[in-house]
């Protein structure tokens, strides 16, 4: 590991600030900056330690004071500062009450320890958990190599990675609670260096691997997260979250689904259908949504919506798996919704 230097950033403009007067040597282009900012620190000091990152200096965002509330306000929706920690997020009522499948996401994410240090802003802005990406001595695309050691039929270790829009990067993106976040239209209120702040629709923050290979979100290095939103829900809103998992206890997504729905009685009316774990960006199954819209929910129609989900799927060597996996769950998900 290299020697950095630490920086308790006292606001926004105090934080940013800091990012552009400081140069570091980073070993992958997608993580350029002059300074990397620290939220929980459960990811960034991974790659400091594994020697991925060697930043000249840590700024520690998590004590700026304003980004740890969450505030109701009936037309704008819920208001998340991007330092809430996932275990606040879990215990909040109002959350659980109105955004169902967030709640359901956020308690299936990491461990109990991890949650109380994760922050919401972290986990969207986390790196992906590709074994080849996250390893110094594999050089794969996202780190300007040539090569995608995942996608190799006979040698890469894919049983965990994308089967859809699998084109070039084949790794998923880590946040599970993107997933929930993004059937309920988030977006993300991002700051610059100019100070002034944007909000950018959830569906536009994640960077496809096609558009940008250097990029998972549209984030910079000289930016910060201060806040999610989520719309408000009407009364006849509905939401799931369901998670398949390795390991019962706690485990990485190998595939999870969240569905937000406009019902009026047994029918849909309009449906958010989002896979996580499926590509390298949360995915909006349009194809599902389109088999649910103005659809009575019960049993036929939700297993239409999962084969149309999957009819775009293209798996890998080691991941065939996950089609059957998708239909379980997005059928599972329509059918209990609540
Ligand atoms: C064993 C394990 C299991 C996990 N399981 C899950 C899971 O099932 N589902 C899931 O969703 N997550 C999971 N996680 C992720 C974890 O919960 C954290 O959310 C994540 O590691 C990062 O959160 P953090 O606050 O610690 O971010 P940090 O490590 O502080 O930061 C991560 C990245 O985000 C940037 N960053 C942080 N905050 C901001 C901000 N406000 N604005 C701009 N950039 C910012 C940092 O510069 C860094 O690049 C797991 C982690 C581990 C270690």
């Amino acid at each position: 590991m290299n020697k950095f230097s630490w920086y308790e950033a006292k606001s926004l403009e105090d934080a940013l600030e800091q990012v552009n007067s400081t140069v570091s040597e980073q070993l992958y282009e997608s993580s350029n900056g002059a300074a990397v900012f620290k939220s929980g620190g459960v990811d960034v000091l991974d790659w400091v330690k594994e020697g991925l990152l060697r930043p000249e200096k840590i700024v520690n965002i998590r004590n700026i004071p304003g980004l740890d509330t969450i505030r109701f306000d009936k037309k704008e929706g819920m208001s998340i500062g991007a330092n809430v920690t996932l275990a606040e997020l879990a215990s909040n009522n109002e959350i659980k009450e109105k955004y169902l499948a967030v709640h359901q996401a956020v308690n299936h994410a990491a461990t109990p320890q991890l949650r109380n240090m994760s922050t919401l802003g972290g986990n969207l802005a986390q790196r992906n958990r590709c074994w080849y990406f996250r390893s110094a001595d594999h050089q794969c695309f996202r780190k300007a190599g040539d090569r995608c050691f995942a996608r190799h039929s006979e040698t890469g270790e894919n049983e965990n990675h994308a089967i859809i829009d699998n084109g070039s990067c084949v790794s998923v993106h880590a946040s599970s609670i993107a997933t929930a976040l993004m059937a309920f239209n988030a977006s993300v209120v991002i700051v610059g260096e100019d100070g002034k702040k944007r909000a950018v629709g959830i569906d536009d923050f994640f960077v496809t691997a096609a558009k940008d290979i250097s990029m998972e979100t549209v984030l910079t290095s000289k930016e910060i997260i201060t806040d999610i939103i989520l719309p408000p829900p009407s009364k006849n809103t509905k939401s799931i979250y369901v998670k398949h998992v390795a390991r019962e206890s706690y485990d990485w997504s190998l595939g999870d689904v969240a569905v937000v729905m406009e019902v009026s009685g047994d029918t849909c009316k309009e449906a958010s259908i989002v896979l996580g774990a499926a590509a390298p960006t949360p995915y909006r199954s349009v194809p599902a949504q389109e088999a649910m819209q103005k659809m009575n929910i019960n049993d036929e129609n939700a297993e239409k919506a999962a084969e149309a989900a999957m009819s775009v799927a293209r798996p890998l060597s080691k991941n065939a798996y996950k089609v059957p996996l998708f239909k379980s769950i997005i059928k599972q998900a329509i059918t209990e919704i609540s």
